[in-house]
């Protein structure tokens, strides 16, 4: 397997292994689509009460965000832009579809906007998380990746995993929750402390599955042996004769193996993840700095020019919801721009670890290197260098 190929294998983790969860995500999302459809387009159907209005806008982006990480994770589309076209397209089709006079219901610009964010947020949100850096880093990815879904092969393991969101969810959301249903005096209205439940929520969820996979990836006495299996196949490797630069081929599967693709440790130093975050948060804050100072120089317009009222008077004339829907958009654009910087900034130490120690940042050039791993001569860790010949 050439590098380009074993890159987009990496990149795709077209991996075997994960077969099986890709099965049950297609499952959820047919289930979700159709439950989704069916409530969209349920005749003359009213959520919510006069006094206390449904958040109809913020349910929208919820739901099509919903759509489109489920869409996603099915792995029918490989390409992200495609899979965002294609969520693009089927949020404003459903809004649109539903104005047909028979069903009773109306559609908006508004409903189908909220949807078309929601979508937006996990179209970033994707991006950032996704493959990144040069080949070191993918291969990287792909030993974590290939760990987890070994680890999510056991049932147990899932359930493990479920159950931790779900307790995440409830510890960090249920005092918000809590003050919301009970109407307790507060600063925020409502749809904001709606809002509020709603994203503590989905963070606890986040954390929960975090420490529920580190716990669990720590504790896995399975990952030794693991170790030297093909990322592709899953098959035993240990046998494979390495050439000069640490490369051999999978038995099974023939797909490229290298030496060094099991010896690096997951984590890197602290000193390395502490540059990356500070760039990260520096761009983030600077955007937010941009969209405050773009707010002010805006209200200064306000009296000079007709669009600038105009522009102020929808504004104010949206609902809470609507409000909080854009803003959550924005700060999920925001993180993810931070998130993007701060992976392509570890992915870059990955990189060029066989030149310049990702510990110690010790010159590595001239450091023997056997059959694709050598040492630091200055502090200790191990290297690996990825060679690869276009066969
Ligand atoms: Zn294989
Ligand atoms: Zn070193």
């Amino acid at each position: 397997m050439s590098l380009s190929a074993q890159l987009k294998t990496v990149a795709h983790s077209n991996l075997n292994s994960s077969a099986h969860l890709t099965r049950l995500w297609k499952i959820a999302f047919a289930i979700y689509a159709l439950l989704l459809t069916v409530g969209t387009h349920w005749p003359s159907l009213k959520l919510g009460s006069e006094e206390s209005p449904w958040p109809d806008k913020l349910m929208h982006m919820l739901a099509f965000g919903g759509l489109a990480f489920l869409f996603i994770q099915t792995r029918w589309i490989k390409k992200l832009y495609l899979c965002g076209i294609i969520a693009f397209a089927w949020t404003l089709f459903d809004e649109f579809s539903q104005s047909l006079p028979i069903l009773g219901r109306e559609s908006s610009w508004g409903d189908a906007l909220s949807g078309v964010m929601g979508v937006t947020i996990i179209m970033a949100l994707t991006w950032a998380l996704g493959p990144i850096g040069g080949f070191a880093n993918r291969l990287r990815l792909a030993q974590q990746q290939f760990i987890i879904h070994q680890l999510l092969k056991q049932k147990k393991n899932l359930i493990i995993l479920i159950a931790s969101a779900i307790g995440g969810a409830v510890i960090i959301a249920i005092p918000i929750g809590l003050s919301w249903v009970l109407s307790v005096k507060t600063l925020l209205n409502d749809s904001e402390l709606m809002v509020g439940t709603i994203v503590a929520g989905v963070v606890g969820a986040v954390a929960g599955i975090y420490v529920a996979l580190t716990g669990m990836i720590s504790r896995c006495a399975a990952i030794e042996n693991l170790k030297a299996s093909c990322f592709v196949c899953d098959a035993s490797c240990k046998d494979v004769q390495f050439d000069d630069n640490g490369k051999g081929k999978c038995p099974k599967c023939e797909a490229a193996v290298y030496r060094g693709q099991w010896a690096e440790p997951m984590q890197l130093p602290i000193s390395a993840m502490l540059k990356g975050a500070g760039l990260a948060v520096g761009v983030a804050a600077a955007l937010i700095a941009a969209i405050v100072i773009g707010i002010i120089g805006f209200t200064f317009l306000h009296g000079k020019f007709e669009l600038a009222r105009q522009i102020t008077h929808a504004w104010n004339s949206w609902s809470d919801d609507f409000i909080i829907t854009i803003d959550l958009t924005a700060i999920a654009l925001i993180v993810a721009i931070a998130l993007r910087i701060y992976r392509s900034r570890q992915a870059r130490f990955y990189d060029r670890q066989d030149k310049f120690c990702r510990a110690c940042d010790h010159d590595l050039q001239g450091t023997p290197i056997d059959r694709g791993i050598g040492r630091c001569p200055e502090c200790g860790v191990t290297f690996a260098r990825f060679v690869d010949k276009k066969e």
